[in-house]
């Protein structure tokens, strides 16, 4: 009998989530409103440390909503971190601006001083720079400290794109607390689940407000559902926000078991000439949603594309970081501010399963696929 293909990031789900989302069933809430929405706001809002949080559909649900929040207007440009998910870009066109991307430091997160240049080029050609979205790459924060400074310098509203760093801080600070809103995905890959969904952050509770006006198809508070603006059917179900309670409730369970996984590819990583992990070296408040083994071909015995290949052929699943969205044919015309750090990235890192799903044996499999691969001593 064959093994069954080993995931990148399966959903980790279990007994206590079962529970959850059979007593919110029981309750007869079965709507994308009721008491486990907002006990699931609160708790997200007191973890994180901020004042307000709106339960949605979808992380990038949150970011269309944050944009509009800080006054995004089409024709608008907002400045994105190139090395991303599609998402983030997505949420802007959604607002009827253009994404305009900006290239990243080493550790994958936005480059600041790029960053700076970008705003002043833009607006030297007469664009209006409507937000910043800088994005917590893999589960690394941004360096708040540099692009925090850069925004306020030119009075853009920095949003952060938290999706993947629940769980991580910055200078002990945790994700999600930067910037004038942040975002968190639940989506089914990402370290905490619902399934499908997301949420907004901010201190700001006109932004929350808004966002939660907007987001239940902008009813007016009238008997007979009164319309003067167009809403969006964005709020997150009850019964989804029961199952994310219980995610929560596991999530420094989940963050160290993924933090675990990540110390064993370093290990392994130690022993083959040419391969090193992403982001390890000083990786001590990331949340580890993925690691990844950059490839140097010069020392490897294979590059990144055959790591991938052959681990395909074991039935188990890897893939680059994100392809850059300066390079993503979607997005071709779209202003670009690139030094080749992110298109390196992506030629050179694979990101091995990380899931905190993942027993020692199933991480062991892939260890020795790698090792296999890679031609390691034995
Ligand atoms: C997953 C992700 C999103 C989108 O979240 P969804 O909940 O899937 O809509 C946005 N940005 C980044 C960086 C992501 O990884």
């Amino acid at each position: 009998m064959s093994e069954a293909r080993v995931l990148l990031s399966p959903p980790d789900v279990g007994a206590l989530e079962e529970q959850n989302v059979l007593r919110a069933l029981r309750s007869g809430w079965v709507a994308p409103t009721g008491p486990e929405v907002t006990a699931f706001e609160d708790e997200m809002a007191t973890r994180v440390g901020v004042g307000q949080a709106v339960a949605l559909s979808s992380g990038t649900a949150a970011l269309h909503l944050a944009m509009i929040g800080v006054g995004v207007q089409p024709g608008d440009v907002v400045l994105v971190s190139s090395m991303t998910f599609a998402a983030s870009a997505n949420a802007v066109v959604y607002t009827g601006a253009r994404p305009c991307f900006v290239d990243s430091l080493r550790d994958g997160n936005i480059d600041p001083g790029l960053l700076d240049e970008a705003i002043r080029d833009q607006r030297g050609q007469g664009n209006r720079v409507a937000a910043v979205i800088a994005v917590d790459l893999l589960g690394r924060v941004a360096d708040y400290d540099a692009v925090t400074k850069v925004c306020e310098e030119h009075d853009v509203p920095l949003l952060e794109d938290a999706a993947e760093a629940l769980g991580a801080t910055y200078h002990g600070r945790p994700a999600g607390r930067f910037g004038r809103a942040a975002v968190l995905s639940f989506n089914g890959n990402k370290v905490m689940t619902t399934s499908g969904g997301g949420m907004l952050l901010t201190d700001d509770e006109d932004l929350a407000g808004r966002a939660r006006f907007l987001s239940t198809q902008a009813r007016e508070p009238t008997v007979h559902y009164e319309h003067r603006e167009i809403g969006y059917n964005y709020r997150l179900s009850n019964i989804l926000a029961a199952l994310g309670r219980a995610q929560l409730a596991r999530l420094d369970e989940m963050v160290r078991r993924r933090r675990e996984i990540r110390s064993t590819y370093a290990a392994l990583a130690a022993s083959l000439p040419g391969v090193t992990v992403f982001q390890a070296p000083d990786d001590d408040e990331d949340n580890c949603w993925l690691t990844a083994l950059m490839i140097d071909r010069d020392e490897a015995s294979v590059d990144a594309a055959g790591l991938m290949a052959g681990l395909d052929a074991h039935d188990i699943e890897a893939r680059p970081l994100w392809k850059p969205m300066h390079a993503q044919p979607v997005f071709a015309e779209a202003p670009a501010y690139v030094t080749g750090v992110a298109d390196d990235l992506f030629a050179r890192g694979v990101a091995l399963p990380s899931g905190s799903k993942h027993e020692a044996l199933v991480i062991d499999r892939v260890c020795h696929a790698v090792h296999e691969i890679l031609g390691g001593a034995s």
